[in-house]
């Protein structure tokens, strides 16, 4: 019997059709004789009744033996349901059965589906992933997927990219995470090592000529488990000579829009807000905000330099966050506001409530009449609200009211789960320091050109702090998606950047002496972004980690719970790598 429809096909229209279906027994019914299988595969789930009156005891024990997760031939007549079932798409119709094949039996799963979502916990999910992949949701998730990679290489082809396939074994380049390493067999004690990312080729194959490059790329990144991070990831990585800025972003907002719409069917509203890091940073404490709500942060520190109130006077940096209607909070709830705070690490979080244009109770009995009438006059409260406020260094207030504004717009409902809102972050600056290292790191990467009147100061190695490289992110929901600059493409400036970043002349010549030796070969000007698709397809889908948007993704700690990788390896392996392992 070789199937003719697939489980998620038929409707009303097919009544009377001879039908072969194949699958997955979903759920399996007896009721009073009337045997109820629900065949489920990619495509949906049809119901199909075995009735007794008209079907061989043969085909009836078959059926009859049938249970979760069985894979099984079904053949018969479509009909049309009494009663219809409105959560299916196949829910008027059923095929009323003639006959049964068993392809193969199943042992009792795992676990089951429910509202076809797996019911276990996540390790047994990734135990049995091919159980798992098998629910409406993952599948549908790994559709998503499909049609947005898909959806990115047509509109890329049509702007004139081509995708270029980059290497998996490369050399060690650190790009601010450790590397994976693979040892070589036929030169022991030396090693490759997994891309980060395809950064390095890409910058060489536009000084190959090759203009416009993208590729759907794997990354490797070995991070301590922290956040919602995969040791392996996936950019839809782009390049292109000759660019200015706004090239590339008018490039990803056409690419956001075309892989919105063919993915998930939602329009994109373009062009995207071009947000200053700074201005971000002062107005909602982050450099990647949440713009589908207002809440801004609002500075008052040159108010209160000379307050009476010394929390205030003494803070480096005074600002606050306004949110209207929340005038009745109690004292309780205050504190865990304040608990949160001091979680991200203030000392406490000062509070006034605003009612009938009055500010009242918490630290209103130390505010001035001039700073009262500031905070009054800055906090666009459309009637009565409560206040936050942020007294500390600027880093650190920036932190707590930053996300004390996402916590609260959540608690709030102040925005819609299945509105998009992109912004583009601009001029970062190129540099940080590093109280750590003691030492300048780049804030994105170290191929990053400074904005151009910045060049001279960074060829000088001054002013280094202040200097802003022609960097940007791309942020969805307060999500960071993308990133990217047009890069250094001048070997002397790249030198000069290195050196700033602490390495020596011997350093960066072993480890990159091969790009800057390019560069010395006609490199033109070159620029890029690279996009997270994972991250990408997890809101699409609404989901909560990028777990459930990769087929067969790793545990928080690097495992894959279904092989049980990484494993140990064999002795003659060890031996052939010339490696020995040392125990802990
Ligand atoms: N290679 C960069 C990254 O992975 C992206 C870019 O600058 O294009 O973050």
């Amino acid at each position: 019997m070789k199937r003719t429809h697939n489980c998620g096909e038929l409707r009303k229209e097919d009544t009377g059709k001879k039908v072969i279906l194949s699958g997955w027994v979903n759920k399996y019914r007896n009721l009073g004789g009337l045997i109820f299988l629900d065949i489920r595969d990619r495509y949906g789930i049809t119901q199909v009744l075995f009735d007794p009156k008209n079907l061989s005891k043969e085909i009836i024990d078959t059926a009859n033996s049938c249970r979760n997760e069985f894979v099984v031939t079904v053949s018969g007549i479509l009909n049309v349901k009494p009663e219809a079932n409105k959560n299916l798409s196949t829910g008027e119709i059923e095929v009323i059965a003639d006959g049964i094949v068993i392809d193969n039996e199943s042992v009792t799963s795992p676990f089951n589906f429910l509202n076809g979502k797996s019911d276990a916990k996540e390790e047994i999910r990734l135990q049995y992933r091919y159980i798992d992949l098998r629910s409406a949701k993952m599948t549908e998730n790994l559709l998503i997927r499909h049609k947005v990679a898909l959806a990115a290489r047509n509109y890329l082809s049509d702007k004139g990219f081509i995708e270029i396939e980059t290497p998996t074994f490369s050399k060690s380049t650190p790009e601010g995470a450790r590397d994976y390493l693979v040892p070589c067999r036929i030169f022991p004690g030396t090693f490759f090592a997994l891309p980060q990312s395809p950064q390095i080729y890409k910058q060489l194959l536009m000084v190959a000529g090759q203009d416009k490059y993208f590729q759907i790329a794997r990354c490797y990144r070995d991070e301590d488990a922290r956040g919602d991070r995969q040791p392996e990831f996936t950019q839809i990585d782009i390049e292109t000579s000759f660019p200015v800025q706004n090239e590339i972003f008018e490039l990803t907002e056409g690419l956001m829009k075309e892989v919105f719409s063919q993915g998930i069917n939602v329009e994109i509203q373009t062009p995207f807000p071009r947000i200053p890091y700074l201005q971000a940073m002062e107005e909602y404490g982050v450099d990647k905000p949440d713009i589908r709500f207002e809440l801004k942060l609002k500075n008052i520190t040159d108010i209160t330099r000379s307050s009476g109130f010394k929390v205030f006077a003494d803070a480096q940096t005074v600002k606050f966050l306004a949110v209207g209607g929340l005038e009745n909070m109690s004292r309780k709830q205050i504190g865990e506001y304040e608990d949160y705070a001091k979680h991200l690490g203030a000392k406490g979080l000062a509070f006034v409530k605003v009612i009938g244009g009055k500010l009242e109770s918490g630290v209103a009995k130390f505010l001035t009449e001039p700073e009262t009438d500031e905070i009054l006059a800055k906090c666009e409260l459309n009637g009565d609200g409560i206040i936050f406020f942020g007294a500390d260094k600027l880093s650190l207030v920036n932190k707590v009211l930053g996300n004390l504004r996402n916590r609260i717009a959540k608690e709030l409902k102040l925005f819609r789960e299945d509105d998009y809102k992109f912004c583009f972050i601009i001029d970062f600056p190129m540099f940080e320091f590093s109280e750590e290292e003691n030492r300048w790191q780049a804030m994105h990467h170290m191929f990053t050109m400074p904005k151009p009147e910045f060049l001279e100061d960074l060829k000088r190695g001054e002013n280094l702090e202040n200097i802003l490289g022609q960097l940007y992110d791309l942020v969805l929901n307060g999500v960071e998606l993308s990133s990217g600059s047009i890069r250094i493409h001048d070997s002397a400036v790249q030198e000069k950047v290195f050196s700033i970043l602490g390495m020596s002349k011997e350093e960066y010549e072993n480890k990159f002496g091969f790009m800057l030796n390019a560069f010395k070969y006609g490199a033109p000007p070159h620029g890029g972004i690279a996009h997270g698709l994972d991250r990408m397809i997890m809101l699409m889908c609404h989901e909560e980690t990028i777990r459930d948007v990769i087929a067969f993704p790793k545990t928080k700690n690097q495992n894959c719970l279904m092989m049980n990788a990484p494993s140990e390896v064999d002795q003659k392996q060890l031996d052939e790598l010339g490696i020995e392992i040392k125990k802990k």
